[in-house]
């Protein structure tokens, strides 16, 4: 998605060979106008597939998958990653552990909102080693739902993530997909190196 990729170059900055920052427009200041059309991009990629609900985790992955439910006219749910004094019966659980904070969160969602005879697209900022999304398909199948397939804002290809991902049959549509992160430079699949600020 050229938008994004331009916008990746412009304000992400590589942290490490293994960390991109993008909270100017992703994961803390949040642009809704490229949310939107991410939400657009992810809708009509998956527009064939009969979706009913979008499952992700909070809190990057929230923005981008309410602005795809809009554009899929279905429900978004986000797996929790703190108990709630709230939602505390009838939860599906996985355990998922942060590549960027190194911790392990139990992660929740709640029966009520996922159900056997729904159609799950999952959608998440970050796809790396795929912890995440692995829990969340987890959470899915506990359910009984089907799942449609995963829709990511930034792959980091160099990771090994979206190869279990695919081994496993699952469809992953992702917007950018980085090939390498180099000594500040970001390497788009598809693309040349380009120098990040
Ligand atoms: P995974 O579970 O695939 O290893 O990592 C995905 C999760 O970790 C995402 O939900 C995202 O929040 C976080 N993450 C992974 N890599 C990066 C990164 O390079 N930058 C940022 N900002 N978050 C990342």
């Amino acid at each position: 998605m050229k938008l994004l990729v331009e916008r990746i170059k412009q304000d992400g900055q590589a942290l490490s060979e293994h960390v991109l920052k993008v909270d100017a427009f992703l994961n803390h200041q949040i642009d809704p106008e490229l949310m939107q059309e991410i939400g657009k991009e992810f809708a009509a990629r998956f527009a064939d597939e009969g979706i009913t609900k979008i499952v992700t985790i909070e809190s990057s992955g929230i923005a981008p998958a309410v602005m795809a439910g809009l554009y899929l006219h279905v429900p978004v749910v986000f797996a929790r990653k703190r108990k709630s004094l709230t939602l505390s019966e009838g939860l599906l659980t996985a355990s998922v552990h942060s590549f960027t904070k190194n911790e392990t969160n139990e992660i929740s969602i709640s029966k009520k909102y996922v159900a056997q005879d729904d159609r799950v697209l999952i959608i998440d900022d970050f796809l790396a080693n795929g912890q995440a999304a692995l829990g969340l398909i987890d959470i899915v199948e506990q359910s009984g739902a089907n799942l449609a397939g995963i829709g990511i804002v930034i792959e980091k290809s160099f990771q090994d993530g979206a190869a279990k991902l695919k081994e496993l049959g699952i469809r992953v549509e992702s917007l950018a997909q980085i090939e390498a992160l180099e000594g500040g430079k970001v390497l788009f699949k598809n693309d040349k190196v380009e120098e990040l600020v």
